[in-house]
């Protein structure tokens, strides 16, 4: 099974973090590896595949944090696993407590303040990012936790890219001009992990300590991808959290 493991979070006793890919699952077809319940797949292979995926980051699914996402920029503190309604991002200090992001093209950022010992997961597409969503996570982990932001490190993963995610005028106004360019065909290429990644520098995280994979989900199939294959589509977790 191939799964990324962002090397700025590989070095830190006790944190778990790890994102997964289509590979490696008992999902027929374009599903693969589908984490989501929430498709059109079935059940008994989506339960297989989050056992395999869970037991290689070595953890349980009881142990897990969901959320179900709806594009906003609403984030929820976590205390316990369980499913987290109507919010696209989650936080915790708690130890056995894994926050699970689910993915298919939107981008997702991991946080980790080192210090005080703080994990967050962020489902950051366009519309959270339009929203700040990454923003509103760090200034949230000052309020809460007193995290100093030099401390927190961030991973920025596989997601729609540059290269391939085009969306409409209407929407790359909304981002600053550097973050979009324009094609013949008066649509736009939107780099949304770009986005995150300047919200994150602006609100104070240092750049050496962000990592930002490069891999575009859209063209690249060892990902889903909801751009690219639509209903066919599966879902992966990105995941943080911290061991006892
Ligand atoms: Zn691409």
């Amino acid at each position: 099974m191939k799964i990324i493991r962002p090397k700025i979070l590989n070095n830190f006793p006790g944190l778990v973090c790890g994102m997964s890919t289509t590979d490696g699952g008992v999902s027929e077809g374009k599903f693969g590896l589908n984490l989501s319940f929430n498709v059109q797949d079935s059940e008994t292979s989506v339960k297989e595949n989050r056992k395999r995926f869970f037991s290689l980051l070595g953890i349980l699914e009881s142990q897990v944090a969901f959320t179900q996402q709806k594009h906003t920029s609403n984030i929820a503190a976590v205390g316990h696993a369980g499913l987290n309604e109507n919010c696209d991002a989650l936080h915790t200090n708690s130890k056995n407590v894994f926050l699970a992001i689910s993915i298919a093209d939107c981008t997702p950022v991991l946080l980790y303040d080192k210090k005080q010992r703080v994990a967050a997961g962020i489902h950051a597409g366009w519309r959270g990012a339009a929203h700040r969503i990454s923003e509103k996570m760090i200034k949230e982990m000052q309020i809460i936790y007193g995290s100093n932001v030099e401390d927190i490190i961030a991973f920025i993963g596989p997601a729609a890219g540059k290269c391939c995610y085009e969306v409409e005028a209407e929407v790359a106004e909304q981002f600053p001009k550097e973050c979009s360019s324009k094609k013949e065909n008066g649509k736009y290429l939107l780099d949304v992990k770009s986005v995150n990644m300047m919200q994150l520098l602006e609100n104070g995280v240092l750049n050496s300590n962000i990592e930002m994979n490069q891999d575009c989900t859209i063209h690249n199939t060892i990902y889903h991808s909801f751009r690219r294959d639509g209903n066919q589509s599966g879902r992966m977790f990105a995941i943080i959290g911290m061991k006892e």
